[in-house]
C-alpha cells in the first residue's frame, strides 16, 4: 500500500520518532507549526476517526493525552492544540488517521485559526434536535 505513515511505521522512511509502542507510533511533523509540533497515528492503516474502531479509538487518544502532558512539560510549552484532520473537506492529505499536538508558547503563534460561522435565530436549537447523538 501506497501509505507514507505505514512506511514510517515499517521503518522503510525516517521519522523522528518520540514515542512507540504496540498500538501507535508519535514522530515530529515534518512541517511544523509550531516547535514540537507532533503526529501520533495508530500503526493500524485506518483512513480516519470516522472509519476507526472504538478499542483503536481509546487506545490513540489515552496515547495522545500522554504525550501531550509530555510534550508540555519537556518543551515548556503553554499549552497546545490537538486537532484531528479528517476528510479532504477538514485539510486531510495523509490518508492514514493521525493527531496533530501542537504545542503553543506565550507570546508565540498562539492563535488557533477559527472560521466564523454565525447560526440563524433558532438554527442552534434545530441542529441540536435533529442530532440527538445515540451510541
Ligand atoms: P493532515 O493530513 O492532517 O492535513 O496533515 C498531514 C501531516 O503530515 C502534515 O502536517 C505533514 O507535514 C505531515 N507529513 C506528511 N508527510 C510526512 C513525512 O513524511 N514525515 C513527517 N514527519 N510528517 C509528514
Ligand atoms: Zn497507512
Amino acid at each position: 500500500m501506497d501509505c507514507i505513515f505505514c512506511k514510517i511505521i515499517a521503518g522503510e522512511i525516517p521519522a523522528t520518532k518520540v514515542y512507540e509502542d504496540e498500538g501507535v507510533v508519535a514522530f515530529l511533523d515534518i512541517s511544523a507549526n509550531s516547535r514540537g509540533h507532533t503526529l501520533v497515528v495508530p500503526k493500524q492503516h485506518i483512513r480516519n476517526i470516522l472509519e476507526m474502531d472504538d478499542a483503536t479509538c481509546t487506545d490513540l487518544f489515552v496515547k495522545v493525552k500522554k504525550i501531550a502532558v509530555a510534550i508540555k512539560n519537556n518543551l515548556n510549552a503553554d499549552g497546545l492544540n490537538i486537532a484531528m484532520n479528517n476528510e479532504k473537506s477538514a485539510g486531510q492529505i495523509v490518508f492514514h488517521a493521525h493527531v496533530h499536538i501542537i504545542p503553543r508558547y506565550a507570546g508565540v503563534n498562539e492563535i488557533f485559526n477559527r472560521t466564523k460561522y454565525t447560526y440563524k435565530e433558532g438554527e442552534m436549537e434545530e441542529i441540536a434536535n435533529g442530532l440527538r447523538v445515540k451510541f
